[in-house]
This record gives C-alpha cells, sequence and structure tokens, in this order.
C-alpha cells in the first residue's frame, strides 16, 4: 500500500492551501464531508457522540443540546473567545482553564492536532489563529478534508506537472551545502559538486527546515524544540459504519481515520512513544481498534511511522524565535511553516509562508 508519513487534514477553511490546490488544478483531489461533522468515542466510559456544526458564522450549534459536545452548556463556549485576542507569550494554561467536559471532549483533541503540543503548554497566541479561522467562521470553515489518493498525487505531482507546462526546471536530490554570501546579496548556492552563482535579477526562496536554515545562515534565530507525530497504519477493511474520520479519547489513539482498505492512527505530541518497541505499540494499538470497531483482536499487518521533528513545538517561547520572510540579503527569503506564519506548523501555514516569500520577491522586480 502507498501510505503518507502522516494522515494529513486540511479544513475547508484553509484558503491559502485550497487557492493552491486550484491554480494546480488538484483541488478535486480532496475530498471530506458536505457539513462539519466530527465524531467521538470516549474509550473508557464507551461513550459516542458527533459534532455537528452549522454552515453560518452564528455557532446555532452551541445552542444544540444534540449538535454540541454532550455535557456542555452554552456558557461553557464562553471562555474560548479569550483565545481569539491573547497576547502573544501567554500559553493556553494561562489564558483558559484546561479542564471540564468542553475542554476535555473538544478544547483538548482540536489543540493537541493542531499545535502538536500538549495544549496547556501551547501558544495562546497560536490556538487563538485555530479557533479564529475555524470554530469562529463557523461550519463551512470546519469541514474535515483528506488527500483522497496521498499527498503526493494531490500536493506534489500536480504541482510539477504545473511547472513542468511553464518550463520551469525542477531538480530533486539535490542538496544544498551552503550560501556564499555577500555584504548585501546572496552571491551564489553551493551544491558540492556543483556551484550556481546568482545573477543581478535572481531571487533564493529557502525554504528548507529550521535545522537546515540555521546553520547556512549567520545568525538566524529559528525554533529549536521539536515535537513528535506517531502515525499507526492496519491493513484491514473498516466496518461498513465506521466513520472516516474519528476523535478517541482516554487512549492513545487519538484520531482514527478509515480509509479503503486501511485504519489509520495519529498521535500528536507522541514523544513519549518514540521508544515504545514498534511491534508492542502496535499492538496497543490494535487493541483499541479492535475494542472500538468490534473488528477481531488479531492483529492485522501494520506499519509503525514515527515522526520525530514532525514540527517546532508551539510554544509561546518557541513562537517567538521563528523569524520573518524578509533576510539581511535582498535577494534572499524565507518560506516553511516555522517561519513567522501566525500559525502552527501545517500544510496551510507553510504554503502562506510560499506565497509571503513569492509575494516579496514578485514586488522587488517589479520595475519602480
Ligand atoms: C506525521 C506528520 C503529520 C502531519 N499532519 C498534518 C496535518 O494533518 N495537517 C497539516 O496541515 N499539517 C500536518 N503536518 C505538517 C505539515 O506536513 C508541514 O507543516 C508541511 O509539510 C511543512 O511544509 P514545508 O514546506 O514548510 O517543509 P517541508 O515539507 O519539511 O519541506 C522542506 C524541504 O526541504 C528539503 N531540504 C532539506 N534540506 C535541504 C537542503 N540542504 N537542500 C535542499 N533541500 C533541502 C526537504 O527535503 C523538504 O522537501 C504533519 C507533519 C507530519 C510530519
Amino acid at each position: 500500500m502507498t501510505i503518507d508519513n502522516g494522515n494529513h487534514l486540511l479544513l475547508s477553511g484553509n484558503h491559502a492551501a485550497l487557492g493552491y490546490l486550484r491554480s494546480i488544478g488538484a483541488e478535486y483531489r480532496l475530498i471530506g464531508p458536505a457539513h462539519a461533522e466530527f465524531s467521538f468515542a470516549d474509550l473508557t466510559s464507551g461513550a459516542r457522540w458527533t459534532l455537528r456544526m452549522n454552515d453560518g458564522p452564528i455557532p446555532f450549534w452551541v445552542f444544540d443540546p444534540a449538535r454540541r459536545v454532550p455535557g456542555t452548556g452554552v456558557l461553557d463556549y464562553l471562555p474560548l473567545a479569550r483565545l481569539l485576542w491573547a497576547p502573544a507569550g501567554k500559553s493556553v494554561g494561562e489564558v483558559i482553564t484546561c479542564k471540564g467536559t468542553l475542554y476535555e471532549r473538544l478544547v483538548e483533541p482540536l489543540l493537541l492536532a493542531a499545535l502538536n503540543i500538549d495544549a496547556p503548554d501551547g501558544s495562546a497566541r497560536l490556538a487563538g489563529a485555530i479557533v479564529r479561522e475555524t470554530l469562529a467562521v463557523g461550519g463551512r470553515a470546519c469541514r474535515p478534508l483528506i488527500a483522497r489518493e496521498g499527498l503526493g498525487s494531490t500536493l506534489i505531482e500536480p504541482a510539477l506537472a504545473f511547472l513542468q507546462g511553464r518550463r520551469a526546471e525542477v531538480r530533486m536530490e539535490h542538496q544544498l551545502r551552503a550560501l556564499r554570501l555577500g555584504a548585501e546579496r546572496v552571491e551564489a548556492l553551493d551544491f558540492g559538486a556543483e556551484t550556481i552563482s546568482l545573477s543581478g535579477d535572481d531571487a533564493v526562496i529557502l525554504a528548507v527546515p529550521p535545522y537546515i536554515a540555521s546553520p547556512l545562515l549567520r545568525d538566524l534565530t529559528v525554533p529549536t524544540e521539536f515535537r513528535a507525530i506517531v502515525n499507526a497504519h492496519f491493513r484491514v477493511a473498516p466496518p461498513v459504519a465506521q466513520p472516516p474520520i474519528m476523535g478517541v479519547l482516554n487512549a492513545t489513539t487519538q484520531w482514527l481515520f478509515a480509509f479503503p482498505g486501511r485504519l489509520s492512527v495519529t498521535i500528536s505530541a507522541g514523544d513519549k512513544l518514540i521508544d515504545t518497541p514498534r511491534e508492542e505499540l502496535a499492538k496497543k494499538i490494535w487493541s483499541e481498534l479492535s475494542t472500538l470497531t468490534g473488528l477481531p483482536p488479531e492483529l492485522p499487518p501494520w506499519q509503525i511511522v514515527r515522526e520525530r521533528r514532525a514540527t517546532f513545538a508551539a510554544s509561546p517561547a518557541q513562537d517567538a524565535k521563528r523569524p520573518g520572510a524578509v533576510t539581511n540579503w535582498r535577494n534572499l527569503v524565507l518560506a516553511g511553516d516555522w517561519t513567522d506564519t501566525g500559525l502552527p506548523a501545517t500544510i496551510e501555514g507553510a504554503i502562506r509562508s510560499g506565497n509571503r516569500a513569492a509575494g516579496i520577491i514578485a514586488k522587488q522586480s517589479q520595475p519602480s
């Protein structure tokens, strides 16, 4: 089976990502429900519910006990507004109370997945951006979208075809070793066996991870702490009634995704599972899935994928280390999910950073 390193989820409110997909003709490769619905299961109590957000910005779903999180009341949702205006430098735990039914059943699963850090330690500014762009906009911004046939055929291959059609050359397997830096401009790119000299109007968008960018550029401040994401994949036909996406509480499993012929689990901030023997982890997760789905307890064929440095740690301190796109060199701009996008490390943030970098270069090259 072709499986991605993670079950990457986009939301219908990720306007930059959707704009990018439209421009490369690949928007149809994302699939998701017509409305923002999220199924949840609590492994300990056996409780199950579905959160059903209405499409518009007035949150009628919060007033409807059949749509909102069971065991919560309207007033429980009000404190979330505090995140909307949270100052940089504060953690989620300093801005809202991290306990109670709404926190456990909605806020924690949402923030853990979006920030990839234990929710109370997460940056309130970044959490606020998530709430502002999702819950506060309404269900039409919260429809979960998945790359139907994987990330490569959705985000990458159509983009490569688009570029090829415009005679842009893309060179893979080409590792940048150093930048030759002049006083004001980058003068050359050193790829080891090959050096590319830059002429007058050449520009460089450096879109490598922070731990690669930092040694390439003197005095660049970058995030230095990271969090892991763990994914477990099981080759098994999901039960017919299995929702495409399900949040799971009180379990090692956090989100369960159903694909044709496969069940996949995502565990954010999974650092404590990095050293667990793979088979032990697969068995533990499968026992939870067997309980949740009613499938037989025998372990089906499995794969565990652990990304140690999946994202920078979205804490206030690490968020403060993110640089903007502009550098001290006129022909060099930065891009990447770790630059200061105002969002956590997500596909949406990465694409916005790319748009911003391209915009800066395009502006520079306009005749004055
Ligand atoms: C397991 C996992 C699950 C995730 N789930 C989600 C999700 O559900 N939703 C979501 O929105 N986001 C998710 N993310 C985050 C998302 O994948 C990232 O935010 C996004 O891919 C970052 O894109 P980027 O272009 O900034 O960086 P990258 O995709 O890391 O790209 C950096 C590129 O630089 C290249 N490179 C490195 N060194 C050099 C060098 N010296 N020379 C030349 N090239 C170099 C690398 O090969 C790489 O291609 C997840 C990430 C992981 C790891």
